[in-house]
């Protein structure tokens, strides 16, 4: 549990009522939301809220705007789409704070819905500035956080505007969020297995490093096994590699050695020539990458490989593709073990914004236990960090 005060406890009617939500979501070519899922994972928490008369202020940032107004990412688009998605108008508010914000809020009938414009157009947000938080608060009376998302962020909307109001809970979200994760952390049913891959090593250490005691097998795969790969001297040809992370690979498949986990390498790859549908492309095996050739996506022994660990798993893991996914001539590994997840009889968890996409991609969402809606977030939980908006809402943060 996050704070001893649960949503549920509150007597919401009229009450006005701060939400930070995450609708940093992607748009199209045309401006409209391209992908809701972050929209409606919020809407338990916004009915609950609106059957219970609450006056709502939604608050969100969306792309990075670094302090300025760029009207591309105005969150106008998400207003229209929450609306319709309620079927209730949201009024969409030109700014986030001053005296207009002040005077739609005051306006808000029972029920009614504000949604503020983009935190991040102002640079106090990401600079968590006091006065810009006590302005977020306003008259509050409650400060509801749903924002797993943007858990990992001391910003203003989800740290510093807690000290500004009379109480502070997570939504329905967040608290499922921290349910799930939570559970993979401290009792997950093994064998359990993580699938780590992706672009970087850099940015998976910290999760590698505090799966290797959690994990019976530990899969590694993505644009990261080739680090991993050369740190066992293996030739990795023109394939991604961070130079100063061999060191810290060699550890970590040291200390998965010595403490008896199972490490699975891919035993074959997708090569290509370059990154490109149009490139050449062959499959070959670990040892045999060729020169001027990179790896793209995982061979059809390793998904075989792989598939076998996952299915006889009882926890699953999974964050960061095994192969460059976006160029469809590279997603056949992705999407195989997206579907070979629907196979595990036990529980499946999935983060990170790529990997989400892959498992949306592979049609297979309906049959994931859980599909996180952080990226940042979800990785800094896992790998048993607190995060700070997490931590704002208990009491003896807020002073
Ligand atoms: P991450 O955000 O770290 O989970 O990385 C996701 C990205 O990793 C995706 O955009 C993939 O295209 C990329 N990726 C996966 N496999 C490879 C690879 N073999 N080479 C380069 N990039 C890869």
């Amino acid at each position: 549990m996050i704070n001893k005060l649960t949503l549920k406890e509150v007597d919401l009617s009229g009450l006005k009522v701060f939400i930070r939500v995450d609708f940093n979501v992607p748009l199209d070519a045309e401006g409209l939301v391209a992908d809701d899922s972050r929209i409606k994972a919020t809407l338990p928490t916004i009915n609950y809220c609106q059957q219970r008369g609450a006056r709502m202020v939604l608050a969100s940032h969306m792309g990075r705007p670094k302090g300025k107004i760029i009207p591309e990412l105005s969150l106008k688009p998400v207003a229209d789409r929450l609306s319709q998605l309620l079927g209730e108008e949201v009024i969409m508010a030109p700014d986030c704070i001053g005296p207009s914000v002040e005077k739609l809020i005051n306006g808000l009938e029972e029920s009614g819905i504000l949604l503020l414009e983009n935190l991040r157009f102002h640079p106090e947000e990401e600079l968590n500035d006091s006065p810009f938080a006590r302005q977020l608060a306003g008259q509050s009376d409650l400060y509801i956080n749903d924002a797993f998302g943007a858990a990992h962020r001391a910003h203003a909307s989800t740290v510093g505007i807690t000290k500004f109001v009379p109480r502070a809970v997570a939504g329905f979200l967040l608290e499922k969020e921290v349910e799930q994760l939570s559970r993979i952390l401290t009792k997950p049913e093994h064998p359990f297995t993580a699938i780590i891959g992706g672009a970087k090593v850099s940015t998976k250490l910290d999760l590698l490093e505090s799966f290797i005691s959690l994990v019976d097998n530990l899969i590694l795969c993505g644009g990261m096994v080739y680090t991993f790969l050369l740190a066992q001297g293996i030739s990795i040809g023109t394939s991604l590699i961070e130079e100063d992370k061999v060191e810290p690979a060699r550890s970590i498949l040291l200390k998965a050695q010595q403490q008896g986990r199972k490490i699975s390498l891919p035993s074959d790859f997708v090569v290509a020539k370059s990154l490109s549908a149009e490139s050449p492309k062959k499959v070959v095996s670990r040892e045999e990458i060729p020169d001027t050739w990179m790896g793209v996506d995982i061979g059809p022994r390793s998904i075989e490989e792989f598939s076998r660990i996952i299915k006889a798993s009882q926890t699953v893991v999974w964050n960061g593709p095994p192969g460059v996914f976006e160029i469809k001539p590279f997603a056949e590994g992705t999407l195989a073990i997206a579907r070979s997840l629907t196979d595990s009889r036990g529980t499946t968890v999935v983060g990170g914004g790529d990997t989400v996409a892959a498992v949306h991609k592979a049609g297979v969402s309906d049959k994931i236990t859980h599909i996180s809606t952080g990226g940042g977030a979800c990785l800094e939980f896992l790998a048993g960090k607190s995060l700070p908006g997490i931590e704002a809402l208990t009491d003896k943060n807020r002073g």
